[in-house]
Order: C-alpha cells, then sequence, then structure tokens
C-alpha cells in the first residue's frame, strides 16, 4: 500500500462514518458501538486510543498504524479512513510534512497530466496563528511550487490533502481508502444466521452484519451421512466472516433423526419443504435462547426449487420468528461476486456434502401446500424432534483468523 520511506510510519487513522451521522438521537449509542467494534477489531494489532472528533473518529496505536488502518477497512460503519502523519503545531513545520505526504500519495497516480488538488484544514487548537482558510492558503503556496501537476480545484478535486490541528500536534493526510460502509455491528440487534456450507448464507450473515445485526449461526449436520470436513468448512466459513465481528457463536444441530423420521414418514416430494421447517423451528428455539430477534439465511426468490414464493411461505410459516433473506432478489452471480470479496468463495466451493443432499427425493415439490405440511406432520411427533435436537447442538466460540 503506502510507500514509508521518506515519512516514515503514521501516527493516527483518521475515520470517517456516513450514515451514523444522520442517526438523530441514536448518535451518542452508535458511536460508542463503534468504538467498541474498532477496539475489538484491533485487537490482534495491539492497544489502540480512540478519540472522537466532530463527525470522525481518531484511531491512535503506539505501532504498525498501517495494520490497524487494514483491520478498520472491515469495521461497518466506516466509510472511509486515512491513515494520518503527525508533527508539531507549526505552520511550517506542517508545511515541510505537507510536502512529503503529497509527494508519497502522488504515487498512486499516472505519471502524466494534471492533477486537481486542494487543501482543507480543520483547526481544533484556536491559539494557532492562523485561521483554517489562511492556514489553506500557506500550506498550498508552500507545496505547490515543488508539484507542477496540481491545480487548485476546490470542488470535488482527485487529491484532498488534509490538515487538522490539534492542541498538541498537527495531522496530515491525503490517501482515502474504503470501508466497509454499513452500520456499527450489535446496532441493529442480534440475528440467528441459519448457515450451510453454500455460497448464499454466508453472504446472507454478512449482509445482515452490513447493516448492523450482531450474527449467531446455526449449521445443520446429519452425521454419518455428513462428515467431519463438512463441520469444518462451516467453521472455516465463521472465521472467515468473524474477521468482521471478531467473535462469532457457532451452533451445530444434530439433524440426522429429523431426517430419516421425515424420510421414513412424509411424502417424498414434500422433503425438502419439510427439512426446512423443522430447520427454521430448531433454528428459533436456538434463537430466542441467545436473544436473537430474527432469523437469517440466503434464500433467494426462484433459485432453486424449494425457493418458491409458495415453499417460502409454507417453509417460513414454522419459524416463530422474522425470517429475513438479504440475497432475495439476487442473482446467483451476485452473490458469487459478494462471496469472492468477503473471502468466503473459496470455502464454500470445496466439494463436501450438505445434510440437506441427504435423502434428497426424486420430485421435490415446486409449488407446496401449508396444509399438506401439516398434515404430513401430524405423525412425526415434531416437538420431541425439535427438543432432542436443540438438546444435542454443540455451541462453539470462533475468533477471527486475523
Ligand atoms: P446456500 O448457498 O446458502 O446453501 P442455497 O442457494 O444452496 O443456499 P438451499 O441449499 O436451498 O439454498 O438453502 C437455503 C437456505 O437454507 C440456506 O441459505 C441456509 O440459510 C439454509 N440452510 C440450508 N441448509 C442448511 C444447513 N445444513 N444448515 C443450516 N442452514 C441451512
Ligand atoms: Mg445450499
Amino acid at each position: 500500500m503506502t510507500s514509508t520511506a521518506a515519512i516514515g510510519a503514521p501516527e493516527m487513522v483518521l475515520i470517517r462514518y456516513g450514515e451514523l451521522a444522520l442517526k438523530g438521537k441514536n448518535r451518542g449509542s452508535f458511536e460508542q458501538a463503534l468504538m467498541r467494534n474498532i477496539h475489538a477489531a484491533t485487537r490482534c494489532v495491539g492497544e489502540v486510543r480512540v478519540e472522537r472528533r466532530r463527525g470522525r473518529m481518531a484511531v491512535f496505536s503506539e505501532r504498525r498504524v498501517m495494520d490497524v488502518a487494514r483491520r478498520l477497512q472491515d469495521v461497518f460503519g466506516i466509510k472511509s479512513l486515512s491513515p494520518a502523519w503527525g508533527c508539531a503545531v507549526d505552520p511550517e513545520e506542517i508545511a515541510d510534512l505537507a510536502r512529503r505526504v503529497l509527494a508519497d500519495a502522488l504515487a498512486d497516480f499516472p505519471p502524466e497530466g494534471p492533477i486537481t488538488f486542494r487543501v482543507s484544514s480543520s483547526r481544533a487548537e484556536k491559539r494557532f496563528p492562523l485561521n483554517s482558510m489562511e492556514l489553506d492558503r500557506f500550506i498550498a503556496e508552500r507545496v505547490l511550487p515543488d508539484h507542477e501537476r496540481l491545480e487548485v480545484h476546490l470542488d470535488a478535486p482527485a487529491l484532498s490533502l488534509g490538515i487538522d490541528v490539534r492542541p498538541e500536534r498537527a495531522y496530515v493526510f491525503v490517501r482515502r481508502l474504503p470501508g466497509p460502509g454499513g452500520l456499527p455491528v450489535s446496532t441493529l440487534g442480534r440475528g440467528m444466521c441459519l448457515l450451510s456450507g453454500g455460497i448464499d448464507s454466508p453472504v446472507a450473515a454478512w449482509l445482515a452484519m452490513k447493516r448492523g445485526c450482531r450474527v449467531a449461526y446455526v449449521s445443520f449436520h446429519s452425521p454419518p451421512y455428513i462428515g467431519e470436513r463438512s463441520k469444518k468448512k462451516v467453521r472455516d466459513l465463521v472465521r472467515v466472516l468473524a474477521r468482521f465481528q471478531p467473535t462469532s457463536r457457532l451452533f451445530v444441530a444434530p439433524f440426522t433423526e429429523v431426517q430419516t423420521t421425515i424420510r421414513d414418514r412424509a411424502p417424498e416430494p414434500y422433503r425438502t419443504v419439510l427439512y426446512r421447517r423443522m430447520m427454521q423451528r430448531i433454528a428459533t428455539r436456538l434463537a430466542r435462547r441467545e436473544k436473537c430477534g430474527a432469523l437469517i439465511t440466503g434464500e433467494s426468490l426462484g433459485q432453486v426449487a424449494s425457493q418458491t414464493l409458495e415453499n417460502l411461505t409454507c417453509i417460513e410459516a414454522a419459524a416463530d420468528l422474522p425470517v429475513l433473506r438479504p440475497l432475495v432478489t439476487f442473482d446467483k452471480e451476485e452473490a458469487i461476486d459478494l462471496a469472492r470479496k468477503i473471502g468466503t468463495f473459496d470455502i464454500s466451493t470445496r466439494p463436501e456434502p450438505d445434510c440437506c443432499t441427504v435423502f434428497m427425493p426424486g420430485r421435490p415439490v415446486i409449488r407446496g401446500h401449508l396444509a399438506a405440511c401439516e398434515e404430513a406432520e401430524a405423525t412425526l411427533e415434531v416437538e420431541n424432534l425439535v427438543k432432542r435436537a436443540v438438546r444435542g447442538t454443540e455451541k462453539l466460540e470462533i475468533e477471527s483468523d486475523v
């Protein structure tokens, strides 16, 4: 990323948050959550100190500031961030540092042609001899002669040199790295994601986190038909997702008895829909225990036979919580693109079986009827099956791999 040879290491990362600023009365608690999440995400790098600025935050670290910046790129709620270099609160020193920070950032641009530019100062230190407009001009006059390609352009310049004058120190920054956007994890409650080893459900979990949900996971497994490697696959998926929510809880629920019972006693075309209804029931129980207010699935309308509107209706009727389906209107390609970006795609495409492939019906029902589901379930002792599955569920705490 940044070549820091001429300017040394940055001292701080300045972060900007978008939607947070719009949240009126809630703003304080959103900022608290963002600060907590920043601490959690950077714990693996070292201790950081977070200071609130107006509409921004400054994250300080004694060391490895660029590693801190990279971790912050995975913290939802952050719109963009800038590594910042520090110097004494003195106009000439600021100008000297600005020249070097600018030279470093110009390496990102093609070697020729004009580059629009401006200086934007802010001044928390009112005893500083120049006001912010004067400081803008002072700095511009000193850096422009060194860089002929820079053309001052106050509206939407390609390069904006930021200067933040604090009582104890002044900071200079140019590069803006993208954050993931969204809202801080935990600010919009909790959700229980039904996580298969497929492509879609990890993406659904990520999208729910992006909108501020704290996500726990439940995955259904049917030993001996499904082996340990499928379970490891799901653990690996959660570990990647934990980059965005540093500690995550995964429940592994036994599903063999449910599946064999449905296979033996229910009409074959309804098997998949009935498996899914049982998943919703068990997931609802676990969700309530974990204080989750919703279930999250990777379902997308029309993607496979079990995801017609009629079948989704039958499935959802068994859930006793709202069901969020972040991918409901996604094309498969869109889900794949996001899975690649998040880093789950290569794990999801490992060829391990999923419990839904066990005892698959030859001709699954496409437009299921709720009455038929309920009739089939009347003989299954649903409550006992649910209770035993919940009792046999294993709980794992999974930490991020970074
Ligand atoms: P995915 O790629 O997430 O597996 P999919 O497009 O393959 O989704 P299905 O396999 O029909 O669709 O599953 C629909 C949803 O049901 C999944 O996205 C997931 O939320 C849930 N689900 C399916 N199988 C399991 C399982 N074994 N454990 C937990 N949840 C599951
Ligand atoms: Mg699947």
